[in-house]
């Protein structure tokens, strides 16, 4: 059965070239494996890849408009010319990664026994005193690594791989089946070499020839300053050996940002909030706060400063991942009344009081100004 690439990419049979690449753009954004890696988005972006590419070239277009499948003779190689589709340098690198490897599934003749190793990700609880720090920090990985009595190679000592007596080699079984249409003929990968074309008689003992064994390893992963929450860092070739000894996929670390006692995180600014004495506010005054990385920054707190007011204090916020300048600081300032006076600030408050010139007022609600005056009974004004 041929594939319907225009299913495939959800566009009708008469979509412009320009349809074909909106349609394609969009899914590989959803698709790409940096923003989607589970094995099923991967599948379905191969898949989406191999339609477009296939549609978007007149010659293999006009094939399936005819019926055919352009895809279905040519070898995995198919995909090498790849890269018409006016990305930027970030997603071509991931497509390169992708088909360079020759991992694109539909291929047909014997696929090679070697195949690169899937991507492994873990999960990294940081402080957000360590984000803006950036740290190095020891991570558990557990993934396939290359068998070291076979190399990679799964055959025991000097034996040799022998060629399959199901598939004589093909790495495909044929079947013929009649139906109205007339004979069908139906091809699937060999069962018994799994598509290969070979098998090994006599296996190397520890990998069972499968050319890789699990393995548990320590290593050292540097975090960056100024990552956060959901951020993956990637180690190339870190990931899992492939089929055969294949080449490693890559080891993402997901950053997962602890919430922090003091300061609340917006990108590369921080938030926190500071408590004034209602008197400090009202005459104004210094205050010294410590800061992220261990810093200490001078806050001016104006004569008259009112309830809810913002402070930005520069440059003491997190640390940009790429450029290292960092945003800012601001501070809330929450303004405190007393709850407990004894008799000596009882006096002078309402010492102050007799000569305070504010009127006690009802407040617009649509403006926020004080409208109406409200009498002070104590006060009498
Ligand atoms: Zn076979
Ligand atoms: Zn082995």
């Amino acid at each position: 059965m041929a594939r319907d690439y225009y299913a495939t990419l959800g566009v009708s049979r008469g979509a412009s070239d320009n349809e074909l690449k909106r349609a394609y753009r969009k899914l590989a954004r959803e698709l790409h494996p940096d923003i989607n890696p589970d094995e099923a988005a991967q599948e379905r972006f191969r898949e989406v890849t191999t339609a477009y590419e296939v549609l978007s070239d007149p010659e293999k277009r006009r094939i399936v408009d005819a019926g055919g499948d352009p895809m279905a003779s040519a070898g995995a190689g198919g995909f090498g010319g790849f890269g018409g589709a006016g990305f930027s340098g970030g997603i071509n690198d991931v497509f390169e990664a992708f088909f360079g490897a020759g991992a694109a599934g539909g291929s047909r003749g014997p696929r090679g026994r070697v195949q690169p190793g899937a991507d492994a990700l873990l999960r990294m609880r940081l402080d957000l005193d360590e984000c803006a720090a950036g740290v190095s920090k020891e991570v558990t990985v557990d993934t396939a690594i290359l068998c070291d009595v076979c190399s990679g190679a799964g055959t025991n000592g000097d034996s040799k791989p022998v060629t399959c007596d199901t598939c004589h080699g093909a790495g495909e079984v044929q079947s013929v089946q009649r139906s109205f249409l007339g004979q069908v003929m139906t091809t699937r990968p060999c069962p018994t070499c799994a598509g290969t074309g070979e098998t090994i008689p006599d296996p190397c003992r520890k990998c069972g020839g499968d050319g890789r064994v699990r393995s548990r390893r320590t290593m050292t992963v540097k975090i960056p300053a100024g990552v956060g929450d959901g951020m993956r860092v990637r180690l190339q070739g870190q990931g899992e050996v492939g089929p055969g000894g294949g080449p490693a996929g890559d080891l993402y670390v997901e950053i997962s940002e602890q919430p922090h006692e003091r300061f609340i995180r917006d990108g590369d600014d921080l938030h926190c909030t500071i408590r004034v004495p209602m008197v400090d506010a009202a005459l104004g005054t210094e205050l010294t706060v410590p800061t992220i990385l261990g810093g200490e920054a001078t806050v001016k707190i104006d004569a008259g400063t009112q309830p809810g007011s913002v402070t930005k204090i520069r440059g003491q916020g997190m640390p940009h991942l790429h450029t290292g300048v960092r945003g800012n600081l601001h501070a809330h300032l929450e303004i405190s009344v007393p709850t407990k006076l004894d008799k000596q600030q009882t006096e002078k408050l309402k010492a102050f009081r007799a000569l305070q010139k504010d009127h006690v007022e009802l407040v617009d609600s649509s403006s926020g100004r004080g409208r109406s005056r409200v009498r002070n009974i104590f006060t009498g004004r």
